[in-house]
Formats: C-alpha cells, sequence, structure tokens
C-alpha cells in the first residue's frame, strides 16, 4: 500500500439517504465533500428502492469523484466523521435506514480487503443504485449498469 501514500488518488464515493430530508443530506455531504478532496464530478440524485431491507423508506443515491492526497483509512475516517457529524446514529438493522452514507466505492485501482475496509465496494456491481449514478460520472461503468437485470435497473429512477 505505500504506493498509495502521499500521492494524488481518484476516489467514487457512493452517497446515499433515506431519513428526513433525503435530498437535501446527500446534497450537504457532496457539499462536504469538496472539503475532503477536490470534487471534480457528481451525478444526479436517484430515487432508489429499498435493498436488503425492504421495510423502509426510498433512497436518495448519487455517485461523486473527489482526488485525495488521503490514504483510503484516512478517507474512510473522514468520510465517517462527516457521517456523524451530520446526525447519523448507529444502526441496528443491517441495511437499515440511514441519514447519510458515504461508502468509498474505488480508489485508484487499488484492491483491499481488510475486515473494516473492502475496495472496491463489495457488491457495488450487483447494485442498480449504485451503478446508476456511478455510470453517469465514469462512462466504463455503463455496460455494468446496462447489464442488470430489468427488474433492479427499475428500481432506479434519475430525478
Ligand atoms: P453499509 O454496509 O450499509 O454501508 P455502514 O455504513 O454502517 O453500512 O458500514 C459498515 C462498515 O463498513 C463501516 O464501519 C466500514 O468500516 C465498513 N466498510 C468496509 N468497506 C467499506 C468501504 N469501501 N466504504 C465504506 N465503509 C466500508
Ligand atoms: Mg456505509
Amino acid at each position: 500500500m505505500a504506493d498509495q501514500t502521499n500521492s494524488v488518488n481518484t476516489a467514487y464515493i457512493g452517497l446515499s439517504s433515506n431519513l428526513g430530508d433525503a435530498i437535501a443530506n446527500v446534497g450537504k455531504a457532496i457539499n462536504e465533500l469538496s472539503k475532503i478532496g477536490n470534487l471534480y464530478a457528481c451525478s444526479s440524485l436517484y430515487l432508489t428502492k429499498p435493498w436488503g431491507y425492504l421495510d423502509q423508506p426510498d433512497f436518495i443515491n448519487a455517485a461523486a469523484a473527489i482526488e485525495t492526497n488521503n490514504t483510503p483509512r484516512q478517507l474512510l475516517a473522514a468520510l465517517k466523521g462527516l457521517e456523524k457529524s451530520m446526525g447519523r446514529q448507529a444502526m441496528s438493522i443491517r441495511w437499515g435506514p440511514r441519514l447519510i452514507d458515504l461508502d468509498i466505492l474505488t480508489f485508484g485501482d487499488l484492491q483491499l480487503s481488510e475486515a473494516d475496509l473492502t475496495i472496491p465496494h463489495p457488491f457495488m456491481l450487483e447494485r442498480a443504485f449504485v451503478l446508476a449514478p456511478l455510470a453517469e460520472i465514469d462512462n466504463s461503468y455503463k455496460a455494468a449498469y446496462q447489464n442488470l437485470p430489468e427488474s433492479l435497473r427499475l428500481q432506479v429512477k434519475r430525478l
């Protein structure tokens, strides 16, 4: 991982919210991301159906790209700090409702598999709510999005 330190890397961040004013929450988080790194791309907002745990409100999702001098761990800590500062509470339900969720989708071409940090984010290639906004900021994900089952793509609406 030495080559990921003290250099500029591009990280793709997945954002989601389904508590309170979800549109405002995602908008605020995008704004705050620009203080964590150089925000150079940002998708539209998407209204999406819950995944994994269905008995909860629809989500707002987006994806952003930042250039950062941080290591992946520093970036994860910054994202968790931002989640907390926005008022995210610890969750009791896996994949349950959240005020704001900020996930590292990719970090350069790094592959990392540790207990509390997996990059690329697991399952990102199976989730329409991740791939639809991501394909907007990086064309190379368009094919993966188009290859998802239609039933999944129909659960995601660009606002
Ligand atoms: P979710 O899996 O729904 O995003 P959380 O946001 O609560 O749930 O994340 C749980 C844990 O996932 C975090 O504490 C973090 O350490 C870990 N994690 C592993 N890989 C990643 C990643 N690529 N981005 C963000 N969090 C990650
Ligand atoms: Mg998360």
